[in-house]
């Protein structure tokens, strides 16, 4: 086992003393039978969270403050060469990305077959939050979790980084200070996204761009600022926007929506792998139902919702752009009148 960043102290760990409901979960921490002696030295694992995309998360108490943990291991499948110099260096390199918006990653360890990683805690995630709280009815809630979530979108694409599987249950929140905080930011080029999770289910498709989803193999920001218009309509309604079951039924649920796109919305529509002229044409209905469902948005925040939600990635602004958007006027502390412009001058 070593450690990439050796910061807290290392006392040794007992199971012994380890309270009765952490063995469950200590046994299936080491059912590969490795050692992770430097980790339970240092951390006291409280519970499970969850299970991602890459792997397992618990709750882990650091032995030395006191404070709480998410400790994310990604076992990785290359049994004989270990895991990959290229991805522990791209995850350590998220180390350095500091902003309140962004969780952070505190430390990443390796071993042979998995990595684990030391994230900043937060109470819960945002899939969680609708679902015991409800939409967010209220305009200036609304904008302000909004506006969260674009801000830590603009600060890992100004540090190029992209996170290609943004979606709810990547945003965590902290409930008493109204925070929102993005995860899991830079792991998808570390590891790549997945069809499906390593527990072998089957990885959420309603968030992602319908440029991947048509197959088109290169793609940049634009795929984040499509996840953010999913994300927002979500959080005005409590409901997704476009919850296919399978790539085809979600292309599918957008079209319904947005209308079949055709080369004059999205040049180059009809050169993608997976676009089929066969495809049924659905007129455009301007997200009438959103509109109706999401009366927290008003017209301004539909704009936003719309701008993200652009067929064609060009025309979908930056996230910097989309924060200068009036929507965004009235949230606290977000002190950017004087700098800004008209909103469409480009
Ligand atoms: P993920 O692999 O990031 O999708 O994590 C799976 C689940 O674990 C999430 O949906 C959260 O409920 C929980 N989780 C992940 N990271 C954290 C964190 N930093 N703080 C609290 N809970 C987390």
């Amino acid at each position: 086992m070593s450690t990439l960043a050796p910061s807290l102290s290392s006392a040794p760990y007992s199971t012994s003393t380890a309270p009765q409901a952490d063995l469950a979960v200590l046994a299936e921490l080491l059912d590969a039978g490795e050692e992770e002696d430097e980790i339970f030295g240092r951390f006291q694992i409280v519970e499970k969270l969850g299970e991602g995309t890459y792997g397992k998360v618990y709750k882990a108490v650091s032995k030395e403050t006191g404070y709480p943990f998410a400790l994310k291991k990604i076992r990785i499948r290359y049994e004989e060469e270990g895991v990959p110099g290229t991805a522990i260096r791209e995850v350590s390199l998220l180390k350095e990305c500091n902003h309140p918006n962004v969780i952070r990653l505190h430390e990443v360890f390796s071993n042979p077959s998995a990595l684990y990683l030391v994230f900043e805690f937060l109470d819960m995630d945002l899939r969680v939050y609708i679902k015991r709280f409800g939409a967010y009815t209220d305009s200036l809630l609304l904008k302000n979790a909004a506006c969260q979530c674009f801000r830590g979108v603009e600060y890992c694409h100004s540090h190029r980084v992209l996170h290609r599987d943004l979606k709810p249950q990547n945003v965590l929140v902290d409930v008493d200070k109204h925070t929102l905080k993005l995860a899991d930011f830079g792991l998808a080029r570390a590891f790549s996204v997945p069809l499906r999770a390593y527990t072998h289910e089957v990885v959420t498709l309603w968030y992602r761009a319908p440029e991947i989803l048509l197959g088109q193999s290169k793609y940049a920001n634009p795929i984040d600022i499509w996840s953010l218009g999913c994300i927002m309509a979500e959080m005005a309604t409590s409901q997704a926007l476009f919850p296919g079951d399978s790539e085809i039924d979600t292309i599918f649920k957008m079209f319904r929506i947005l209308g079949t796109p055709t080369e004059e919305v999205w040049p180059g529509v009809s050169q993608l792998r997976d676009f089929k002229q066969e495809f049924p044409k659905w007129p455009d209905t301007h997200f009438s139902d959103l509109r109706t469902k999401g009366p927290g948005l008003g017209d301004s925040g539909m704009d936003v919702v719309q701008l993200c939600l652009r067929f064609n990635p060009v025309e979908r602004p930056s996230a910097r752009r989309l924060l200068q958007h009036p929507f965004f006027d009235m949230v606290d502390g977000l002190d950017q009148q004087a700098s800004r412009g008209p909103w469409r001058q480009p």
